[in-house]
């Protein structure tokens, strides 16, 4: 068990002000996360600031994949390929629960991005860089092969495919399991804690931030040796609020995805295909949906209220129906869908697709580390490289602390060892829900989200409302869920794969809420507005 509860937010956010860190990281998606972990086991003493929710940034809005990146081999991206494609393996390996193998069909059309002989090639190398070995090494096939893999792709430009090994995850949950980790050997972290501005001592040097309690708007101070902004597309404002942007900024890229309900493309299996327009888009199947994304465009809207347009969600339907006309899909038909921005490092003349996806790290004369760019599957090797500089700065006082260990560290108490321990635990707690007489399509859900932690919340429950009050309070008691929409967002997933759950869930989570952190009604139906706003922005495109 976690120590990790909402509960204790008062009290944490009382004793950190009388402590000082060795490192505040300021920003709780998957780079953050990552750094905690990171530096928290080299025996730094560490503190995350998260201004909204963990993951409310870019990290639960990506295509989530743990993926090495196709496209980037086109851009001759090698370096950027091997690091990442390497990282797959890894990641799958700490938490196999939550980073899914998961087959790639690249379908290989008339005038295609990819003609036959390239995608034999290009998806050998892609394979040879990442270090892929065995049955996960990429096969191509022959029309009629590929038309018995996914009998829904249109067959009159089709030549056959590509047919390689990726992973998918949920990204919010990966950023909650490593914040746990890092919790569990002895980080401290916050959600809705802002930070506003930087302390600085007589040399003009960082020993501090002033930071806002978004819960209740009061304001305390922080004190820490040394500071790493891991703020994602809000890397600049933080570079803006300690005077040190300069050189490098950031480009801010809009990437779209939508939600259509399985029935209505019932995918026998993820791809990644050639749009009408020449670019290339994913469609995975996931449990009772299949999403479709992304896009690719300048962003031109204010970073914290991102809406989806009805041009956006027309290119995609267009993109899908291109490859699946049979399915005809309309706007009608999308229940949900996201929105998240790419913190891409500028590169004058390149427009986004064509910008490198590489991460950087700016140091300010006041101390102040950023990290930005790079990628939710690379986050292990962002974090190693940024605490390595902190450690290097720390030791040369005199402090000894360990190499990176991170590719050890699994992301959960009692792990599941690999995909086959995961596969059978999967079965197990669908005899579990069967024998308490609870649907056992359930079971995908809670193993794939919660891993070995899915049987502590099923055991404890007899009915679906007892097994709803089990979740809810395990994600306020165990992953410091705060609010409604910290449950239904990024402790589940529901807003994005399980829309159609929420009503009904609604008043037994709001009773859960209320019972445990003492919201009052006026509080609860804030909470309530919240989420129906969350639900319009995914549901109303403008
Ligand atoms: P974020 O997740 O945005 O985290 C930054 C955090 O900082 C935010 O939560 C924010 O609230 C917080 N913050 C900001 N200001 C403050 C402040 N003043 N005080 C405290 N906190 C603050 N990568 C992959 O590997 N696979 C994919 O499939 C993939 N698909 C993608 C698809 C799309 C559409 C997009 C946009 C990106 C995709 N990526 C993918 C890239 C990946 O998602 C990002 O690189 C990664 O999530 C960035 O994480 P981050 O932690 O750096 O930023």
């Amino acid at each position: 068990m976690t120590n990790f509860s909402a509960k204790d937010r008062a009290q944490i956010i009382q004793t950190i002000q009388n402590e000082a860190f060795d490192l505040i990281v300021i920003g709780g998606g998957i780079t953050g996360a990552g750094i905690l972990l990171d530096a928290t086991s080299r025996g730094l003493k560490t503190l995350l600031l998260e201004k909204k929710d963990f993951a409310y940034g870019t990290s639960s809005r990506s295509t989530k994949l743990i993926h090495g990146g196709l496209r980037y081999l086109k851009q001759f991206d090698i370096q950027l390929v091997r690091e990442v494609g390497h990282e797959r393996a890894t990641v799958h390996k700490l938490a196999p629960h939550l980073v899914l193998p998961e087959k790639m069909l690249l379908p290989i059309v008339e005038n295609g991005t990819f003609g036959k002989l390239a995608a034999s090639i290009g998806l050998k190398v892609y394979d040879f860089l990442a270090g892929v070995s065995g049955d996960d090494r990429r096969i191509m096939l022959s029309k009629k092969e590929t038309m018995e893999q996914e009998p829904l792709l249109r067959t009159d430009i089709l030549k056959g495919a590509g047919y390689y090994a990726e992973y998918r995850t949920d990204d919010a949950r990966l950023t909650t399991e490593l914040i746990k980790t890092a919790v569990r050997m002895g980080a401290k972290a916050l959600n809705y804690t802002e930070v506003e501005s930087f302390i600085y001592n007589g040399s003009n040097k960082i020993t501090g931030v002033r930071v806002t309690n978004n819960n209740d708007n009061t304001q305390f101070d922080v004190k820490a040796s040394y500071l790493v902004s891991a703020a994602g597309p809000w890397v600049d404002l933080i570079r803006k609020k300690d005077n040190s942007l300069e050189g490098k900024h950031l480009y801010h890229a809009k990437g779209v995805h939508i939600v259509v309900p399985f029935e209505r493309l019932p995918l026998k299996q993820s791809m990644y295909f050639d749009a009408h327009d020449g670019r290339m888009v994913f469609a995975i199947p996931r449990d009772k949906v299949t999403y479709i994304g992304t896009t690719d465009t300048k962003l031109d809207e204010n970073l914290d209220a991102l809406r989806i347009t009805k041009e956006e969600v027309t290119y995609l339907l267009d993109c899908i129906n291109h490859v699946v006309p049979s399915s005809k899909i309309e706007m009608k038909d999308v229940i949900s869908s996201w929105a998240g921005v790419r913190p891409l490092i500028s590169e004058p003349g390149k427009g986004p697709s064509e910008i490198s996806r590489k991460d950087e790290i700016f140091e300010s004369e006041q101390g102040l580390i950023s990290i930005a760019g790079g990628k939710l599957t690379g986050y292990r090797k962002m974090a190693e490289k940024v605490v390595d500089l902190v450690v290097e700065k720390v030791q040369t006082q005199g402090k000894s602390l360990k190499n990176c260990y991170t590719s050890t560290i699994a992301l959960l108490e009692s792990p599941l060892k690999n995909s086959k321990e995961a596969s059978l635990f999967l079965k197990s707690i669908k005899a579990l829900l069967d024998s308490k007489n609870l649907p056992s399509d359930l079971a995908f859900y809670y193993v794939h989200n919660y891993g070995a932690q899915a049987k502590k919340i099923i055991e404890a429950s007899d009915s679906l409302e007892t097994l709803l009050e089990a979740e809810a309070r395990f994600c306020i008691q165990e992953e410091f869920a705060l609010t409604l929409n910290d449950f239904f967002i990024r402790r589940t997933g529901r807003l994005y794969f399980y829309i159609f759950t929420i009503e009904e869930a609604l008043p037994i989570v709001k009773k859960v809420f209320q019972q445990e952190l003492g919201y009052d009604a006026t509080a609860i139906s804030e909470q309530e507005a919240a989420l129906r706003k969350e639900i319009e922005a995914v549901t109303v495109f403008i």
